[in-house]
């Protein structure tokens, strides 16, 4: 029995995880669940998963998750605030620990769980963005496991051999190639990108999932902070890394070996695919999810990405070749871009702008410890909010 700590687990992740572990009661339960504000949300997932711990944002959110839980007769403890992410994700109580919280809030928690040698399985690509050396330090030093969740990387550790994280992982890899679906505007007049709307901007194509990555994914930083995610997860230099556009999301990615084999893992596009496939490492076991109709699909493609049309993917593989503090900088710029964009209070095509921006400002530190980072990503959030005209963004 896999006992589980779900950081975030109110969304798109989290759900979809809960999903898994619902078809699976002999094999998984359910120690600590964790929310920002949806404690709502989280009341329901406590009655239904039992867990011990439930966390939320704030002193007023535990209040009313409290005497909700209490009123139905659970005995599921409430937590609030960072620490408590902290104490949960490192508790002696789970094994492992899925970590699902967006953007740069998830790092505490999940370094927390590498110190405290857990199975990570991991989501919030942000982490590995923001401070991948110290989190692979973390992990390698006090012998935690890290299994990807990401649809991409999870694809790729399928189809590699048994590695320990961050090593590289064969001698006989040539590159890894991500595939991308290009998301809603991939065939978009370049001419007409800044009059984008939120609305249009989060209905992807082929995902279901929430709203900052759907704003990443049609950007496609998504891809970007998921090419930095592939050289700290898989140990490859960035120019062993491509990026293919593969419109029908079949191919979650490849490994191209050096004897001229390309091995794909494929699937419907249903973030349970890999979520099951993490959790019950290394056995397998039912996703609910339909199975793949290759001869319905009958078509798939491929094609090369547009850098004009989408110039984060080039900003992201600048800030991995340039090292430092530039892919911390660039995650939080986004992180504050694609909040004021969602709020309205930006154009579609001021994300990337500002992220360059930020950047070429800050970007060029040398990061030696966490407090390095944290203070990398402090000043990029106030940059970005100044260069946007916001207040101050919210730090992590
Ligand atoms: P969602 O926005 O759907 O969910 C985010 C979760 O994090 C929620 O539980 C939310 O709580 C919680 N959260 C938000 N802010 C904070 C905070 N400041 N402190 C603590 N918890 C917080 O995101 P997704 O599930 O889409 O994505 C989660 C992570 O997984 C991201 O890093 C994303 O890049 C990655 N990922 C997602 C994929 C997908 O298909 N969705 C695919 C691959 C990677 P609340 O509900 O209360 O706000
Ligand atoms: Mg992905």
């Amino acid at each position: 029995m896999k006992r589980l700590t779900l950081l975030g687990s109110t969304g798109s992740i989290g759900a979809s995880t809960l999903d898994v572990v619902a078809r699976h009661p002999d094999r998984f339960s359910i120690f600590a669940l964790t929310a920002h504000s949806n404690h709502e949300k989280l009341a329901e997932q406590c009655l239904a998963f039992r867990p011990e711990w439930a966390v939320v944002g704030s002193a007023e959110g535990a209040a009313q998750l409290e005497a909700r839980l209490r009123a139905a007769g659970s005995p599921t403890r409430v937590g609030y605030g960072p620490q408590a992410l902290v104490a949960v994700a490192s508790d002696a109580g789970a094994d492992t620990v899925v970590a699902a919280i967006v953007g740069a809030a998830g790092l505490a928690p999940t370094l927390a769980a590498a110190r405290a040698g857990k199975t990570i399985l991991l989501a919030n690509k942000e982490a590995l963005v923001m401070s991948g050396a110290l989190f692979l330090d973390a992990v390698r030093e006090h012998g935690a496991t890290l299994l990807p969740l990401d649809s991409e990387h999870n694809a790729i550790y399928q189809c590699l051999p048994p590695h320990a994280a961050g090593s590289v992982p064969h001698g006989g890899v040539e590159k890894i190639i991500l595939t991308a679906s290009g998301g809603p505007f991939r065939t978009r007049d370049p001419k007409t990108l800044g009059d984008i709307t939120p609305e249009q901007a989060v209905k992807h194509p082929n995902w279901s999932m929430g709203r900052k990555i759907s704003v990443d994914s049609a950007t496609m930083m998504n891809k970007g902070l998921e090419v930095i995610e592939a050289h700290w997860l898989f140990g490859l230099p960035a120019d062993r890394i491509d990026v293919l556009i593969h419109p029908q999301s079949v191919i979650h990615s490849m490994v191209a070996y050096k004897d001229g084999s390309v091995l794909a893992q494929l699937g419907n596009p249903d973030m349970r695919t890999p979520i099951a496939h993490a959790l019950a490492y290394p056995d397998r076991v039912d996703a609910g999810v339909r199975p793949l109709d290759l001869a319905a699909i009958a078509t798939l493609t491929f094609e090369k990405p547009d850098e004009a049309r989408f110039p984060c993917l080039k900003l992201a593989f600048d800030a991995l070749r340039a090292g430092g503090t530039a892919s911390a900088a660039l995650n939080a710029a986004n992180e504050i871009a694609v909040e004021a964009f969602l709020a309205g209070r930006a154009r579609y095509t001021s994300i990337a702008e500002t992220v360059a921006r930020v950047v070429d400002t800050i970007g060029h530190r040398a990061a030696r410890t966490l407090d390095d980072v944290l203070e990398i990503d402090r000043e990029a959030r106030a940059l970005a909010s100044s260069l946007l005209g916001a207040g101050a963004g919210a730090g992590i």
